[in-house]
């Protein structure tokens, strides 16, 4: 197991931003760490990292405790913390090896030079931190977190603030370094974890609510019902539909076009089919909605 953690508690003050938490990520997976705002996700990498005690519970990254091996600890992961820290007056290859120098790295400027490539910085080599864009100083933290050649990657929303075409490029950085390594990425964006990871562990308010696969998740639906979505050759009336009885809720998508909130335990596909026939208005289609993440994480977190 690369991370595990047991009954974690953090407490600032009064406030409980961790309750309990427990989860574990095995070596090579990639796993996002889900959570709207203040869900506790920064506070959780910061212990996994050895940035934060925490209050209550046990953390252990590559067998090896928190509260006992820091410094061996921090040698085998790399983090990227969310409001990425760099230097912004340091050039670019001044900052890594400043970095490459704190983990008294041998070959430093060969290993510099190594990372440079990886992150795609050759262009950007030569300046300063302050003068880049926010996607290549994010590369910069990237380069920064891998540098020591961690065996473990903890990267606090790596892409927030970047624009859509930073975003593929973080992303795809980030899958292809993943190949290699543990990797637990927080973001608040479902789509994220839909294109990035494997697996998904949801935190709502210091608690953990879900920790499944992304597949998983997907078809995770509360209470089970199912939204059918059905299209009308015709201009259907609303009101007209209210008499089908398995229809919790109706909603109209478009003109002859619905959502169907199954009511639990009824069969709706077949009354709609017999109320298509019975009142003659042909079905063009019929189908199950796909819950996408968004919807899942909703319900979930709600
Ligand atoms: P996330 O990263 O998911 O947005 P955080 O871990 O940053 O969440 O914060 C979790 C909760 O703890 C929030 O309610 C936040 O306000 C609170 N918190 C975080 N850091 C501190 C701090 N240094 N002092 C007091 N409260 C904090
Ligand atoms: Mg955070």
């Amino acid at each position: 197991m690369s991370i595990k953690t047991q009954n974690v508690s953090k407490l600032y003050g009064s406030q409980r931003a961790l309750n309990q938490v427990s989860f574990e990520i095995g070596s090579g997976e990639i796993v996002g760490f889900l959570g709207p705002n203040g869900a506790g996700k920064s506070t959780m990498m910061k212990i996994i990292t050895c940035y934060l005690p925490a209050n209550s519970g046990q953390v252990e990254v590559c067998g090896l405790k928190t509260t006992e091996a820091s410094l061996e600890i921090r040698k085998k992961v790399g983090y990227l913390p969310e409001h990425n820290p760099l230097y912004l007056d340091m050039y670019v290859k001044e900052y890594l090896g400043f970095i490459a120098g704190i983990y008294k790295l041998p070959n430093k400027s060969s290993r510099i030079n190594e990372m440079i490539g990886l992150v795609g910085l050759e262009r950007e080599q030569r300046k300063k931190i302050g003068a880049l864009s926010k996607g290549y100083r994010q590369r910069v933290g990237l380069a920064q977190a891998i540098i020591h050649d961690p065996e473990v990657l903890i990267l606090d929303e790596p892409t927030s603030g970047l624009d859509p075409n930073q975003l593929v490029d973080i992303r795809k950085l980030i899958q292809d370094i993943g190949q290699e390594k543990t990797v637990m990425l927080s973001t608040h964006i479902m789509q994220e974890v839909e294109a990035i990871c494997q697996r998904a562990i949801i935190i709502n308010q210091g608690n953990i609510v879900a920790d499944s696969s992304v597949a998983g998740l997907k078809s995770m639906q509360k209470d089970s019902q199912e939204i059918l979505v059905v299209k009308f050759d015709s201009d259907v009336n609303l009101n007209d539909l209210k008499a089908l009885k398995g229809a919790q809720d109706i909603k109209q998508v478009e003109d002859g076009s619905f959502e169907l909130l199954c009511a639990p335990g009824k069969a709706l596909r077949e009354e709609v089919m017999t109320w298509s026939i019975d009142e003659n208005q042909p079905i063009a289609s019929l189908s199950k909605k796909e819950m996408n993440m968004e919807e899942v994480f909703k319900q979930l977190t709600s």
